[in-house]
């Protein structure tokens, strides 16, 4: 069993080690079932501008409603989709999807649209040596303008390969934007936000989350604006809960954010009132 090999050296027999890599098996089998049932659709949650708040843009996340489970978390399955492979597939299958969503909302002319569709992308395609054909496939085929669409990616992705920088650097070169998500939890380098082809970062809501404190956290995010301004990137705070958050971020000189006191993830978004201050994600 490869699962209990670490580094060469044999870790020592227990029945739990084993109980959790069968779960794992069984949990990837489900999934390629689930692609091929279709048990998977994308919410949208929108991405506003400050101060505003009218919708700039859209994240696609992925959901998988499991026949006896009901609604599985991404938390739960992205990883496994990443550890067996899957995540290609499927990842390609959810770049479609939310391609041929933006083009008909583009098509429909609505001045509420948002302007821009975000694509989570996990490490394991950005190592597809074929990524970039496949985005560039996709557009052709769904007719989305390539400055319709964003990449978002996480700092781990792009350090831990060069294959990566030179995938995002073919997919720039589309004209599609790339956006360093969760930043700050990863191993940040503000060197990688200079070097790296990005254009958007997103701030993580870990330190969006103690916001209205003064301190460490307050410093971090506005460091975090100051040092996208002089780059020339677009700083976008996640996680947004709170007004008073809000107001923060707009104080800071934020102009754009994301999170719950804008809008849920949904699968059908009313841009038209973001501030509805949904309680709960519908399940279709
Ligand atoms: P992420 O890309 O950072 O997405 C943001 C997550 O935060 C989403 O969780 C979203 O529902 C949640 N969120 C947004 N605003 C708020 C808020 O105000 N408060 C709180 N507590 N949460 C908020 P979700 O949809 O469960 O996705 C979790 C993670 O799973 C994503 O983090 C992303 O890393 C991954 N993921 C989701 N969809 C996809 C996908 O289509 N492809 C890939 N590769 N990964 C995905
Ligand atoms: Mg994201
Ligand atoms: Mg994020
Ligand atoms: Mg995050």
């Amino acid at each position: 069993y490869a699962a209990k090999v670490t580094g060469g050296r044999h870790v020592r027999y227990t029945p739990e080690l084993d109980a959790r890599s069968s779960e794992q098996a069984s949990l990837g089998a489900a999934l390629r079932c689930a692609l091929d049932e279709g048990q998977f659709f994308l919410v949208y949650q929108p991405i506003v501008a400050l101060p505003s708040t009218r919708v700039a843009g859209v994240e696609a996340l992925v959901r998988w409603r499991h026949p006896v489970h009901g609604l599985v978390s991404p938390a739960d399955f992205v990883p496994v989709a990443e550890h067996n492979g899957l995540i290609v597939e499927l990842g390609a299958w959810i770049l479609r999807e939310a391609c041929t969503r933006m083009e008909s909302w583009r098509r429909a002319d609505d001045a509420s649209a948002p302007a821009k569709m975000s694509v989570n992308v996990s490490a394991r395609q950005l190592s597809e040596p074929d990524f970039a054909q496949v985005v560039a496939t996709v557009l052709r085929e769904t007719g989305l303008p390539a400055s319709y669409l964003a990449l978002e990616v996480t700092e781990t992705a792009v350090f831990d390969s060069t294959v990566a920088l030179d995938t995002l650097r073919a997919v720039k070169a589309l004209g599609v934007r790339i956006a360093l998500d969760d930043f700050g939890t990863g191993h940040s380098s503000l060197g990688l936000l200079r070097t790296a082809p990005v254009d958007i970062l997103k701030v993580d809501k870990s330190f969006i989350d103690d916001l209205a404190v003064p301190g460490a956290q307050a410093a971090i995010v506005t460091a975090l604006i100051d040092v996208s301004n002089h780059l020339g990137l677009t700083a976008i705070a996640e996680g947004v809960e709170t007004p008073e958050q809000a107001e923060r971020l707009v104080a800071m000189g934020y102009r754009f954010a994301q999170g719950y006191l804008f809008g849920r993830p949904t699968p059908d978004p009313d841009f038209a009132a973001p501030l509805a201050l949904a309680t709960a994600e519908p399940h279709p």
